[in-house]
């Protein structure tokens, strides 16, 4: 980094990942340029650099903001590669990268890199308390709130970056080299952005890309795309499997079946790991993880292995295992009331998101479901209604939709609620009619299957919302 003394280097983007990079540079001496599309007045980060004497450019992105002698363009990862200043980078040959590429060049601590398209936070969030109570001081930061480079700046050479990675991120990556890198899954989503699936999947396998020997890869063996992938990697694979029992990895003995309905706890199956050329050592029953769901036990063993990989001893693991309570609007355990307990899984904004949800919770479930219409009929959770609900609770848009599906589920409580002005109000009513329907050893779960614009600005206030009204029930 310190080659960029006296050169132009032009961050794009003004989120706070930006204004850290900003900082960065300007520190090193550079000739720092911070543009964003947005007015000035809705980007409040910009007084704070203006102080420090960087220029900010806000509103429009200037023609000749990228020119012939600037040494850098650090974008914001939600910028598209057809935006005119990064295309205009493309054609003069000037190097573009992410936030994430600079973190790297300053980390002194090793990263342990977590990318997919499902269960990043999840297990980001999982490795982070492993670490933590192995004494391991992690800092927990990137995609997940905190910018990477802020952590970076802050962490000694005895600590480990946990840092969630998304494919933006990793798109403008070019030296990045995770000490253990995951790669959890890979679904059909965002394609919209990468224009196709092969370059998303590059995008994705770019963490693995400088990786060497003296490196781990984390792969999901249970992923076709994950398993190819990893055949090609130069680091040390430590692959996961729900489903397989494995050579060297973290896996079930016995394995689940593929059957999706064979989630009973079954008290007998263990979560065991097997080094290189090593015997196989338990860890502990996978039913007695802190979150419930095939998905999530798949989570864990990703996270296991990556804290293995990290040095930190088996038996060291199972405790915090067992206390994850998860994170916040992902199937999280509100409260029980009446001997009826209630979840809030907000964060389902998908009908796939729901299913896995509701599949991955044993009691009679009424859930309370429904929120912005993007036209689709939601047919395909007629089979998951009919054999796990015991009622629907509709609101939002898609409340007539869903009402329909579960009439054709043949669900014998479904209740719609009309909206009105005041969406709290409309939650709090569904709460009420949804606690009315459930008994003692039921389950209430707030999974939308849809996303909240409709009524809320956001998954995260709508399931505080919920939260709320079943803590005031
Ligand atoms: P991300 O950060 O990748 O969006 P989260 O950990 O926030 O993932 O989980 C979001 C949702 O994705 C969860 O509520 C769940 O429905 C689903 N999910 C979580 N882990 C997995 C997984 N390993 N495989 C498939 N889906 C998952």
């Amino acid at each position: 980094p310190a080659t960029y003394q006296g050169r132009r280097v032009v961050v794009l983007g003004l989120a706070r990942s930006g204004v850290s990079v900003a900082k960065v540079f300007h520190q090193l001496g550079a000739d720092v340029v911070v543009n964003d599309k947005k007015e000035r007045d809705l980007c409040p980060e910009a007084d704070e650099l203006t102080a420090l004497g960087i220029s900010v450019l806000c509103g429009y992105h200037p023609d000749d903001l990228v020119t012939e002698d600037t040494a850098l363009l650090v974008k914001n990862p939600g910028i598209p590669y057809s935006a005119p200043p990064v295309a205009k980078a493309e054609e003069l040959g000037v190097e573009i990268i992410t936030e994430v590429e600079v973190a790297y060049w300053l980390s002194p601590a090793p990263i342990i890199g977590i990318t997919g398209s499902n269960g990043k936070t999840t297990t980001t969030t999982w490795i982070g308390e492993l670490l933590d109570a192995a004494g391991l001081k992690p800092i927990v930061a990137g995609n997940i709130g905190r910018p990477l480079c802020e952590a970076a700046l802050e962490a000694t050479e005895e600590q480990w970056i946990v840092a969630e990675l998304s494919s933006f991120q990793l798109k403008g990556t070019d030296a990045f080299r995770p000490r253990v890198a995951l790669l959890l899954n890979i679904a059909e989503t965002h394609l919209d952005y990468h224009g196709d699936m092969d370059d998303y999947v590059n995008a994705k396998a770019k963490i693995f890309d400088n990786q060497t020997e003296e490196d781990v890869a984390v792969v999901n063996w249970d992923d076709p795309e994950c398993r190819a992938l990893s055949e090609l990697l130069a680091a040390r694979r430590f692959p996961f499997s729900l489903y397989e029992r494995l050579e060297q990895g973290v896996y079930l003995e016995p394995p689940f079946s593929q059957d999706p309905e064979d989630t009973a706890p079954n008290a007998s199956r263990h979560i065991v790991f097997r080094p290189e050329g090593g015997r196989e050592e338990a860890i502990m029953p996978v039913d007695e993880l802190g979150i419930p769901g095939r998905h999530n036990a798949a989570n864990a063993l990703a996270a296991i292995a990556a804290c293995l990989a990290a040095g930190v001893a088996p038996e060291l693991l199972a405790g915090p295992l067992r206390g994850f309570k998860g994170v916040e609007h992902r199937l999280e355990f509100v409260r029980e009331v009446n001997g009826v307990n209630y979840y809030n899984d907000s964060k389902a904004t998908n009908p796939a998101a729901t299913t896995m949800s509701v599949r991955s919770l044993s009691a009679p479930i009424v859930l309370v479901a429904g929120g912005l219409d993007r036209g689709s009929d939601y047919m395909e959770l007629v089979p998951l209604f009919r054999d796990r609900l015991k009622g629907l609770v509709a609101l939002g848009e898609t409340r007539g939709k869903l009402a329909r599906v579960a009439e054709l589920a043949g669900l014998a409580s479904v209740e719609t609620v009309e909206p009105s002005e005041d969406a709290e109000s409309v939650l709090r009513q569904a709460v009420k009619k949804a606690a009315a329907m459930a008994e003692p050893g039921d389950i209430v779960l707030l999974s939308p299957a849809c996303a909240s614009w409709d009524m809320f600005p956001s998954y995260e206030q709508r399931g505080r919302i919920f939260k709320d009204s079943a803590h005031t029930l």
